[in-house]
Parts: C-alpha cells; structure tokens; sequence
C-alpha cells in the first residue's frame, strides 16, 4: 500500500513536472506566437465598386479596414463585372458599398446573390438626381415606389464630378459605416472636400465660356452646379458610340458657340474627338472624369482631390474664368 502511494506521489510529481516544463516551454516561445499570431490577424474586409467609392471608403476608414477596389486601376467602370472568384471572396466582407444608378452593371445580380453582406449604395441617397431622358430632378424617393426600384431609368451616374455632392455623398457613407460598426473614422476627409468645392466655385464663379463638349456625358451634376452646359460627343458611357448624327451636332455647335476646346478622355478612344478636330478648329484636351486611376497616376500618389484640382487649374484656363 505505501509502495503504491510513493509510486502514486512520483507519478503525480513527474506529470506536475512535465506539465511545468511544458508551460516554461510555451512560456519561451510565447513571444513569438504573438508575434505570428498579430501578423497574421485579418483586418475586416470592405468592397467597393470603383475608384471614387474606394477613395471615399478608403479615406474614412483609413488602414483599420482591408479596402479592395473591385475595377482594376486603368479598367473603366461601365463596361466591368466581378468574377465569381470576386463574388465569393465578397462573401466573407464585411461590408459591399456601391454607387448605384446603373454605372455597376452586375449590380443587380450582385444584391440577388449576396444577402449576408449589407450593401450600401450611396447615390440612392442622393436628394437632386438628373435624370436623362428629360433633364429633370428626381427624387430618390419617388423610385422607392417602385417595386422594381433597382431599375432606375436613365439617371446620371455620374454622382461624384460634383465636389458639392460628392461631399453628400461623403456624409451619406460616414452615416452607413457607423451604422456597421465602423466607429473609428478619420473624418478630415469631409472637409478636404468641402474645400475643393469652395475653391470650384470661386475659381468657376466667372468664366467667359460655359459650354463643355466633353467625351462621355459624366459632367452633368457638375455642368448643374457650377453653372455650365454639357455636350457629350458619347452617351453616358463611353462603350455607347455616336452616331454621324451625334458628330454632326457637335460640330455645329462648336461651330456656332466658336468653342476652342472640346475634351477628351484617358480611357475612351479619341478617334471622334480627332474627327471633329479635323473639322473644326478646336483643340482636344484631357479632362479626367475620375472613374478610374492609371496605373502610373496611381504610383505617382494622385487621388480624387489633387486630379479633381488639376482638372479645375485646366478648366479655368480652358474656359477663360477670371478670379
Ligand atoms: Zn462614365
């Protein structure tokens, strides 16, 4: 009985001892497990549709958040649909944030497939919106109605080439990322843009020019709050091409209005902009309407403010705005 004890005690004291030397064990390599362990936490994931949705999401959320940009750099929006690699990956987001009003052509798709997600799409939100087909105000609203809401005519997209309403549109994320738990956000953003809006309207009060021709019709909201006129050698988007028709207005009217410049586009084929050229005086310029950031723009750093300022430097000069 007493050789059992003792065998018992030494047993126990051998355990007790492993265990004690596993745990100086892990004691020792702890540090390193951390270390591993805080690299490789996953920081949420957001997804968002394209460029000026991104930098919004991205400036707000700032590196707290995984922020992943569906449309590539230099791949233009209107003619761009997610993998299914993409779409099971937006899955596991935490959060999807669109711009809605058709520029997302899957988007329908896209709310049919993923019901776990939330997904925000800011320019619903949006209280002014134009619509095409008779250059009238829409109030979101009055589409709600709607049974088939997602279908929501022919509404500018464009929603962002206005600093004034892309500074809407910035309210409207800050107000749908708290309401997802997205509480840290760095809100310098929403004055950066105020800024810029300020400086579009001093810059733009007085110009001796007010008509644009531009190459996709993306400038309405713009042309509407900045007091200019639009004419878009293509549609609404640059895949539509124009007809000889379309072509023939533009020159007229570049003919009767005695325009000097029309403008062009990086990601949109210049052989209409080089045809009108040819027949009429005017000079081709780049205007950038944002959708999307090359490849070298990005690696230079540029973002929606420093190109929306450049854009606004050019259009002071192009336009004869004295300020
Ligand atoms: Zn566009």
């Amino acid at each position: 009985m007493k050789k059992t004890l003792i065998f018992i005690t030494l047993l126990f004291t051998i355990i007790l001892s492993s265990c004690n030397n596993e745990k100086q064990e892990n004691t020792q390599i702890l540090p390193d497990k951390i270390a591993q362990t805080t690299t490789k936490v996953e920081k949420p994931v957001i997804y968002t549709s394209f460029y000026p949705i991104y930098f919004l999401t991205k400036s707000l959320v700032w590196d707290e958040v995984d922020v992943i940009n569906l449309v590539p750099a230099w791949w233009e929006p209107h003619d761009f649909e997610p993998t299914l690699k993409q779409v099971a990956e937006m899955w596991k987001s935490k959060m999807i944030i669109l711009n809605w009003l058709g520029i997302e052509s899957y988007e329908e798709k896209l709310l049919e497939s993923i019901k776990n997600v939330p997904i925000v799409m800011i320019s619903e939100q949006l209280k002014n919106l134009i619509n095409l087909d008779n250059n009238k105000k829409v109030k979101t609203a009055d589409l709600h109605d709607d049974e088939h809401w997602h279908d929501h005519g022919n509404i500018d997209p464009h929603t962002w080439l206005s600093p004034k309403q892309y500074r809407d549109m910035a309210d409207i994320l800050v107000v749908e990322l708290e309401k997802n738990w997205f509480t840290n956000l760095d809100k310098s953003i929403l004055q950066k843009i105020s800024d810029l809006d300020a400086k579009y309207n001093k810059d733009l009060e007085k110009c001796k020019m007010i008509q644009l021709v531009s190459s996709h019709a993306a400038f309405w909201y713009f042309a509407r709050d900045y007091w200019f006129r639009q004419k878009a050698i293509f549609w609404i988007s640059p895949n539509q091409e124009p007809s000889a028709k379309d072509i023939s207005a533009v020159i007229t009217l570049i003919k009767n209005q005695k325009l000097k410049y029309i403008f062009s586009e990086q990601f949109v084929s210049p052989k209409f902009s080089e045809a009108i050229k040819l027949e009429t005086w005017v000079s081709v310029l780049n205007l950038h309407p944002l959708e999307t950031l090359s490849q070298d723009e990005e690696s230079k750093k540029l973002d929606y403010i420093s190109i929306m300022e450049s854009n606004l430097w050019d259009l002071k000069t192009w336009l004869e705005c004295s300020n």
